[in-house]
């Protein structure tokens, strides 16, 4: 082992209580007390790391040497993808050095399942944001996972870039007001909304993320991430009254993809949530748009936009279901009211 003059860095100790910072020529003469970092290998342990070490100016060594990073292969943190993928099987992944390509679940033809378990984990939310997929969302969280553990990255990335879109859409017509959900803080940390997706396990076809209903369901590992983990992440939660799927395509998705006979759709339904399809949050400005408008604004507006007028009919079909959804379940009576 390496005695203590290594000629490692100095970190300044940040708990040292001085205000001004030591003269970095002379990083010994200010500080009461150094933090020393060194490239340590300890092979009677087995070990090969960085070391940090709290020293007293005069380079003695007063605090318990402590290994931070460990760098020997067999110490990795390994991630095992099966402990939260449904479809990661017995694939592991080296938290510090994995690349894109082994996030790759299953590839079958044109289309490839990326690991991406995007979404948080709350303890009983009200409301569900579903995606379709992660798409873009997917790099996001690769690249969080490189210094954040996997539910972490997984919160960070669910809907990233996207938020202010979908406030927007939740504050529509008084819906978020009238259920006393708050929109002030990022959707992911709020205690009443669950973010998933329908297939969490990333679909990517022709290494795009555009993406039918018909693409979901020709591929048997979609389908499975439906059938399997995403009804069971909403039977998960019975505190669940709105199901939001977000997009033509995951409107698609579910209405038509059966499990043992039965739409999505109606099975999720029938665990007694209202289930509504909104707008996609990045396509389709001009659904979104009308979506939000008050019905009264329409006429005026489509005049005004002509060439929004073949997005109308969905945007009207979306925000109908959503006005007779509000009206249903204003006049359920509340529990202990
Ligand atoms: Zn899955």
């Amino acid at each position: 082992m390496r005695g203590d003059e290594s000629g490692g860095p100095s970190v300044t100790n940040r708990t040292s209580g001085s205000r001004t910072r030591p003269c970095l020529r002379h990083p010994r003469a200010t500080p009461e007390k150094s933090l020393t970092l060194e490239r340590a290998s300890r092979h009677d342990h087995g070990l090969d790391g960085f070391l940090f070490r709290r020293s007293t100016p005069s380079g003695m060594n007063v605090g318990p040497a402590e290994i931070l990073l460990d760098l020997t292969s067999d110490n990795m943190a390994l991630i095992k993808l099966s402990d939260y993928c449904c479809q990661g099987g017995e694939r592991t992944i080296d938290a510090s050095r994995f690349t894109m390509d082994g996030l790759r679940i299953a590839v079958r033809g044109n289309r490839e399942l990326i690991f991406s378990p995007l979404g948080n984990a709350p303890l009983a939310p009200r409301v569900a944001l579903v995606g379709i997929t992660p798409g873009g969302q997917s790099e996001a969280f690769a690249r969080y996972l490189r210094f954040l553990s996997v539910p972490d990255a997984a919160k960070r990335a669910a809907f990233e870039g996207a938020q202010s879109q979908i406030k927007e859409l939740l504050a529509a017509h008084g819906f978020a007001e009238s259920i006393g959900l708050s929109l002030a803080a990022d959707l992911n940390e709020s205690p009443d909304i669950f973010t998933t997706s329908l297939v969490k396990c990333c679909l990517k076809v022709n290494g795009s993320y555009k993406y039918k209903a018909p693409e979901i369901a020709a591929s048997p590992e979609a389908i499975h991430c439906v059938a399997n983990r995403f009804l069971a992440d909403i039977a998960r939660f019975p505190s669940l009254e709105w199901i939001i799927i977000f997009g033509d395509p995951g409107w698609a998705a579910v209405t038509s993809l059966r499990v043992n006979g039965i739409p999505v759709f109606n099975r999720i339904k029938g665990m007694g949530v209202e289930v509504l399809n909104f707008p996609h949050f990045a396509q389709n400005f001009q659904q979104r748009a009308i979506f939000c408008l008050d019905e009264s604004e329409e006429a005026d507006y489509l005049k005004q936009k002509p060439k929004h007028a073949p997005y109308a009919q969905k945007a009207k079909r979306m925000r109908s279901a959503l006005l007779a959804a509000m009206k249903r379940r204003s006049s359920v009576p509340k529990p202990f009211a």
